[in-house]
């Protein structure tokens, strides 16, 4: 397996629409298994396609966090959301293309999700708390949408001219 780097806002890639998968190949399972690689090692809980740059319908995650638990990792291609609750669950959020920064978004609290698996097959499932918030904000990439996009204007500036000095101190690197 190969980790990826991770793209980090502003970049246009993560504004973009994605695509549908239209099948499963080898390579795509191939990348999917790199992004939960790249995944842990961030380490996070989720990472959407475009986040490497690949602007395609695939996502993965694990919202496991206790240790000594077992670990969880689910890979997503074209993921969709297909009933929502009405009750809505407020969690910080971060990312991994937007490092250190964190705000309060509010969402449905659960979520009902189909996907095609890794073998192909399609999977429907209940989620609730942080895999609620996780599982939306994944698909929200593929739609080019950030939690940013979810803040006020002054403070989505504020952390995006915080992203533009991080980009030019590590390219100075
Ligand atoms: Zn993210």
């Amino acid at each position: 397996m190969t980790l990826r780097p991770i793209l980090i806002h502003p970049d246009p890639r993560l504004k973009k629409l994605c695509a549908p998968v239209p099948d499963l190949s080898d390579a795509l399972r191939k990348l999917a298994d790199d992004m939960l690689e790249t995944m842990y090692d961030a380490p996070g809980i989720g990472l959407a396609a475009p986040q490497i740059g690949t602007l395609e319908r695939l996502i993965v995650l694990d919202c496991v966090k206790e240790t000594g638990e077992a670990p969880r990792p689910l890979i997503m291609f074209n993921p969709e959301v297909v009933a929502s609750s009405d009750d809505k669950s407020v969690y910080e959020e971060g990312c991994l293309s937007i490092p250190e920064q964190y705000a309060d978004v509010e969402r449905p609290a659960e979520v009902s999700v189909r996907w095609i698996d890794r073998d192909g097959n399609e999977q429907q499932e209940d989620f609730a708390g942080l895999w609620a918030t996780c599982v939306q904000h994944e698909i929200d990439h593929l739609n080019g949408k950030l939690f940013i996009d979810y803040l006020t204007p002054l403070k989505r500036q504020l952390i995006t001219r915080k992203m533009q000095k991080l980009k030019r101190d590590r390219a100075r690197v």
